[in-house]
């Protein structure tokens, strides 16, 4: 049960493995360094292998109940409700719009009345909840400040600029931030007469009503942006101390003797064989796919690298993209298919690389001394796992605000490596992949790259010290105005 003497919040996380984590990881942060309640809501998908293993991992290693997890199931009918040409973003809206009245009546049946609402960025609309109920209510910005920073100005932008924004010949400004190129856009901006458009700058409105923005970033990391965040007139009220808070890294922790090392026992041997620092990890997030002629020249890409490698493959789809979400389970592969991967790849590659099917335990990999590098498609849990264990990046965006990402890594913290081409326009060649991951492990170039994401990782670290880092004392401000006495 929850002690009723400590501050108690809800959580609540929208469906998908990118959205899960970070709130899963806040919910620990807040009972083990905060000393508050935590119950967490999880809006479940229709694929969600990996959901199950989270939150009973989460919920506590050791046996220990840090807090309770409550499902919300998705509504029954809605695949049948929407257009089928629906994007994943609009879906997501959707399911979160329709199960609002489950997730008030679960918030009124808590034994014990929660003091505030924390939701991600496709919760917004359950702010009128926590108003209902007297509730104060947060945003978990699960991505960058960068990112954030653009959401929130995008109903400006939405006022000001003609036309499609891929079409514009000037970046984009946003008030004392970087500016965004047109076609490193977000996804819901690449259509503006997409649905998935108008539910992003209603989202951007709404991000402005939170009583606190909590974002998985850190002061040191992105120092810029959060001050052009606290700007009154960037955020369209006044802002004060607590409503915009860098709290991150919210990364899971990397546990030794973790079950997923007896299940991935293979895996972890071969990789205690490696030498230090030489393996690269390949992995496109929770369900990012290839096309198959990509996923060829990946491949050899890899193998001309002559580096190690750790390859997460999927089934290859018509268009690099996002698969994994609303549909029935994973993909599997037609008789006879190999995957996209060319002739003899596995054969010659036999003692170099490893491949998994579809998922494997990234932070333990990540974490292992011998994995040297982690080529993604940019998402920032990953990227925040790869500063978390010291691992220079290459960025290979597929989807959702990926361009974004790549840019802030690859050319702003310049903690990654990026292709020369374009993956969302063309292919990338062979020798591209090649030539990026030889010169990220070994190359003098991406020495630099090496030791700039150990200073990050120092930094990250520091950052969530509890007592002094500066995103400890900023999620402390946000328990502290509900601890006895205070409140
Ligand atoms: N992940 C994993 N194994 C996989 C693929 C992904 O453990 O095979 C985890 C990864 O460590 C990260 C999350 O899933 O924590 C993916 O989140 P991210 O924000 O990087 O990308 P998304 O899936 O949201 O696009």
């Amino acid at each position: 049960g929850v002690d009723r003497n400590k501050p108690h919040f809800v959580l609540l996380s929208s469906p998908g493995t990118g959205h899960l984590i970070p709130i899963l990881e806040l919910g620990k942060r807040l009972v083990t360094h905060h000393d508050a309640a935590v119950t967490i809501f999880v809006v479940s998908s229709y694929s969600s292998q990996a959901e199950t293993e989270l939150t009973t991992d989460a919920a506590g290693p050791g046996g220990g109940k840090l807090f309770n997890v409550v499902k919300i199931p998705p509504p029954d009918d809605l695949s049948a409700a929407i257009d089928p040409a629906a994007t994943m973003v609009t879906r997501l809206f959707l399911v979160m719009r329709e199960v609002r009245p489950t997730i008030r009546s679960a918030l009124l049946s808590l034994p014990v009345k929660p003091a505030g609402l924390i939701v991600d960025l496709f919760g917004t609309e359950s702010f009128e909840i926590a108003v209902e109920l007297g509730m104060t209510k947060y945003l978990l910005s699960t991505s960058n400040a960068w990112f954030t920073a653009l959401a929130i100005h995008s109903p400006v932008l939405d006022g000001e600029v003609e036309g499609e924004y891929v079409d514009q010949k000037e970046p984009l400004e946003i008030p004392g931030c970087r500016s965004v190129r047109p076609d490193e856009v977000v996804d819901p901006m690449l259509d503006r007469k997409n649905r998935q458009y108008l539910e992003y700058i209603r989202t951007g409105l709404e991000f402005r009503k939170a009583d606190g923005i909590l974002i998985n970033t850190w002061e040191d990391l992105e120092p810029t942006t959060l001050s052009a965040l606290r700007n009154d007139e960037f955020f369209g009220r006044r802002v004060i101390e607590g409503d915009v808070l860098a709290i991150g890294p919210l990364v899971r922790p990397v546990e030794p003797n973790h079950s997923t090392q007896t299940i991935n026992e293979a895996l972890f041997s071969w990789l205690d064989k490696q030498p230090n620092a030489s393996v690269v990890y390949v992995c496109f997030g929770s369900g990012g796919t290839l096309s198959i002629e990509q996923q060829t020249e990946l491949a050899w890409g890899l193998e001309l690298s002559k580096q190690r490698f750790i390859w997460v493959v999927r089934q290859p789809t018509a268009e690099s993209r996002y698969s994994a979400f609303f549909t029935s389970g994973r993909a599997t592969a037609e008789r006879g298919h190999r995957y996209g991967l060319p002739d003899g790849f596995l054969e010659r590659t036999r003692h170099v690389g490893f491949v998994v099917r579809d998922w494997a335990p990234q932070a333990e990999i990540l974490g292992h001394v011998a994995v040297g590098g982690l080529l993604c498609h940019g998402g920032w849990n990953s990227a925040l796992e790869s500063v978390r264990s010291g691992v220079p990046m290459m960025v290979w965006p597929l989807y959702a605000e990926q361009r974004l990402n790549a840019t802030l890594l690859a050319e702003e913290l310049r903690l990654a490596a990026r292709t020369e081409t374009a993956p969302w326009r063309g292919v990338v060649g062979r020798e591209e992949v090649e030539g990026m991951v030889r010169e990220v492990m070994t190359g003098e170039k991406g020495e630099g790259v090496r030791e700039r994401v150990k200073v990050a990782q120092r930094s990250g670290e520091m950052a969530v010290e509890q007592g002094s880092g500066s995103s400890y004392r900023a999620l402390d401000m946000v328990v502290g105005k509900f601890r006895c006495g205070t409140a």
